[in-house]
């Protein structure tokens, strides 16, 4: 299997620090991952980046369900 330098960089925002990832078209087996406080991970497989969502875009997006409800 080769990597390409330059591969373009997926980022996973999430909205818990548990993360599960099997590739972008279900290419790994399944694996968990835990994103630390703060930080990132990035999966072992297949290079995708799971970044927690910021505190400030929570907040922002528990606002704006409200008005949509
Ligand atoms: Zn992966």
């Amino acid at each position: 299997m080769q990597r390409v330098e330059g591969f373009k960089k997926i980022i996973i925002y999430s909205d818990t620090d548990r993360v599960k990832c099997s590739g972008e078209h279900n290419d790994h087996p399944l694996v968990y991952y835990t994103i630390p406080q703060g930080g990132e991970v990035v999966c072992g497989y297949c290079d995708i980046v799971f970044r927690r969502r910021e505190d400030d875009t929570w907040e922002d997006e528990t606002m704006l369900n409200r008005f949509e409800s």
